[in-house]
């Protein structure tokens, strides 16, 4: 048995406890910004950061005022800290009710969960219990989406079998026809494009101005693409002791004509899904570079498949060299799982 932290978010349900939500949301933005402003005076004069340790004990005894627990506050100054260290810089974006999301972290101690309820300072919030809760809180937070819903958010730890359930070793190609190429088998995942699908609803919306809409519609794509992303990779991980997938990025093909449809496909929800699910299932997990995996030969690794801009539309082609028939991409999951294999010392080959 192995430890590893699961996050369970869940659905407020009270209408009634949107407005107290809020107003905590803005007692949080408060610190932020003093953290923000009191971090910049202390460059400004001593040239020096303040860490979270100074944050926490110059927000000392505000809690009471600001209706916050002592716990939040430490909360609100480490991931404070912790962004600042990230983003490398003198000062971070001021959160304001316009501009961010409302967002109201907690430690496990602060809070009191009994079916169906949590307890916060002494107010009482109901939730839809979709599933189960397990292991102990260990931290998490209240945080609003953009249509304005409210969800609780929960760290717990969870202890997990430490052995796979599968035996197989998948080597996974992303893509923007086929999602998901497994090389383990020979249909490929795939969804329609979800942006496309909308497209013409969006934009009579947007058009119209009817901004409630607008995010009504951005909501249920996104709802739409993770529930499709969680549910497929389930079935990965479970079945599975290794999983490769190649390094494909993003950023570069968001400035082509496919920029639409790499977008849609969301390949690091995938990527961070597929290491997420390895871990809690003991599966081994590996990123490698997928350069000129659609283009080599998993039979005879020469490298005669179609190449270029011009090729993308070529599904199955045939090797020049030893004459095998090849999916394009499962021939490229098949490289990945090679590529993959040869960086991990520690497997044996049995294939
Ligand atoms: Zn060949």
């Amino acid at each position: 048995m192995s430890n590893s932290i699961l996050t369970y978010r869940y659905r407020l349900k009270d209408a009634t406890s949107g407005k107290h939500l809020l107003r905590m949301a803005w007692a949080c933005n408060t610190v932020w910004n003093f953290c923000n402003e009191v971090s910049l005076l202390a460059w400004r004069r001593h040239k020096h950061f303040l860490s979270a340790f100074d944050l926490i004990n110059l927000c000392a005894g505000a809690g009471h005022a600001l209706g916050l627990h002592t716990d939040t506050l430490s909360e609100i100054c480490q991931e404070y800290a912790r962004r600042k260290r990230q983003c490398h810089k003198i000062r971070l974006q001021w959160r304001s009710r316009k501009r961010s999301l409302g967002w109201v972290p907690f430690k496990g101690r602060c809070i009191r969960l009994r079916d169906g309820e949590i307890a916060y300072k002494g107010r009482r919030l109901r939730f839809w219990s979709s599933r189960p809760l397990g292991g102990t809180v260990k931290t998490g937070s209240f945080s609003q989406d953009a249509c304005g819903h409210w969800y609780v958010n929960l760290q717990c730890a969870v202890e997990t079998p430490g052995v796979p359930l599968g035996a197989a070793e998948i080597g996974i190609d992303l893509g923007l026809k086929n999602q998901l190429a497994c090389s383990d088998r020979p249909e490929p995942y795939s969804r329609e494009n979800l942006t496309r699908k909308h497209e013409d609803a969006l934009g009579m919306a947007q058009r119209a101005h009817k901004n409630k809409r607008v995010k009504a519609i951005h909501a249920r794509i996104a709802n739409t693409r993770k529930d499709w992303a969680h549910k497929t990779t389930t079935q990965i991980a479970r079945r599975a002791t290794l999983i490769v997938v190649g390094n494909v990025s993003s950023t570069k093909l968001s400035k082509t004509r496919m920029a639409k449809s790499v977008h849609d496909a969301g390949w690091g929800q995938l990527r961070m899904l597929l290491e997420y699910k390895a871990s809690k299932l003991g599966v081994t997990y590996c990123e490698v570079n997928e350069f000129g995996s659609s283009v080599t030969c998993s039979a005879c690794l020469s490298k005669t498949g179609p190449s270029g801009l011009s090729a993308l539309g070529v599904r199955v082609w045939t090797c020049t060299h030893c004459g095998s028939l090849h999916n394009r991409d499962l021939n490229a999951s098949r490289n990945i799982l090679r590529v993959g294999r040869d960086t991990l010392p520690g497997i044996p080959l049995c294939q």
